[in-house]
């Protein structure tokens, strides 16, 4: 296969702290000879685990952009042993537009993989992600929240693997992220996924949803700084901070077990949610109603649980069309299990 067009302004080998871009040649019409620059962060010392940490994948979810932002300024050389490697966004275009999709190709970055040297801009992306940052790295992790229509509990999440120490590893850095909430999460359709690509190739890959609508909390973003800080100290990367507080931390674990944890909506109009995000819901129990748009009078369509569990996400806009995902129902395994790092 033919050389990736990116080009990397860092040496991935080099010690020490970098900041610079993934150089991606795109000729517009507002420059000829122009390229969009993915700023990258590369942080070595000595010889240990390499950790890939990545947000903006889509790029209308925050937390990932501002915790990996502040992480690239204030982490310094003699705080690692190895190698962390930090994108904070990594759909750039698409940050920039404040949008899921890239403006230029309209390109999901996470439905791309694994990508084109020869395609679209979106599509080499993935592709240079893909074969020349996967293969550095031990460590994977990939911050998402909804977006701007989708809202979640801030858990971090897993997939089910077939390699069962893969999947053990992988259930330790969730447990390390520590979030409020853990996941085994189903995937409507993985084709695609970073994810997907990252297990395949055998890395500890763990994925997050930390709130959503478009915007980040202060509570949220504070999930993904002492998540990151505790994935990376799980890798063996960084040092425990020392002061208890990752120790401190319990998780509610989740899971998805099949598809009747989603309810898809199959009318347009306005959403009434009847149950909260955390809220614990009974199979049956009303989830929502949606109530005609275009007139007064007519009975709201009511949409129930399909299984008992908790709301873990919700559509976030006021309005909903035919074919949103309206909530997710996760099945709750196990509350209050001792999360963090076991080190720290
Ligand atoms: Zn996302």
């Amino acid at each position: 296969m033919r050389a990736s067009p990116i080009q990397p302004t860092i040496d991935f080998d080099a010690p020490g702290e970098q900041h610079g871009f993934l150089k991606l040649p795109y000729s517009h019409d507002a420059s000829a000879w122009g390229a969009v620059m993915i700023p990258i962060t590369v942080i070595k010392r000595g010889d240990g685990p390499t950790a890939l940490v990545t947000g903006g994948n889509h790029g209308d979810e925050y937390e990932g952009p501002i915790a990996l932002s502040k992480l690239a300024s204030t982490l310094k050389a003699s705080d690692v042993t190895g190698r962390v490697i930090i994108v904070p966004f990594m759909n750039y275009p698409a940050f920039r537009a404040g949008s899921r999709t890239s403006p230029i190709d309209q390109g999901n970055l996470n439905r791309s993989f694994p990508g084109r040297p020869d395609g679209t801009v979106t599509e080499k992306i993935a592709d240079y992600v893909q074969r020349y940052l996967l293969p550095l790295a031990d460590y994977v992790l990939d911050i998402h929240a909804g977006g701007k229509t989708l809202d979640f509990v801030p858990f971090a999440a897993i997939h089910v693997l077939a390699d069962a120490q893969q999947q053990a590893r992988a259930d330790a850095a969730m447990r390390a992220f520590g979030a409020p909430y853990s996941m085994r999460m189903l995937e409507l359709d993985s084709v695609g996924l970073f994810d997907t690509a990252a297990e395949a190739a055998g890395k500890v890959f763990v994925t997050t949803e930390l709130g959503g609508g478009g915007s980040a909390s202060a509570a949220s973003v504070g999930v993904a700084e002492r998540g990151l800080r505790g994935f990376l100290v799980n890798a063996g990367i960084c040092a425990s901070a020392g002061n208890g507080h990752n120790g401190a931390r319990t998780t509610t674990l989740l899971d998805m077990p099949d598809g009747d944890c989603y309810t898809t909506s199959e009318h347009d109009g306005l959403l009434e949610m009847c149950k909260d995000l955390g809220q614990s819901v009974e199979a049956g129990e009303l989830l929502a109603r949606i109530h005609d748009a275009t007139r007064t009078g007519a009975r709201p369509r009511e949409y129930r649980a399909r299984r008992s569990g908790l709301l873990a996400a919700r559509h976030f806009p006021g309005l909903v069309q035919v074919g949103d995902t309206i909530a997710v129902v996760a099945d709750v395994v196990e509350r209050g299990i001792a999360a963090g790092c076991a080190s720290a």
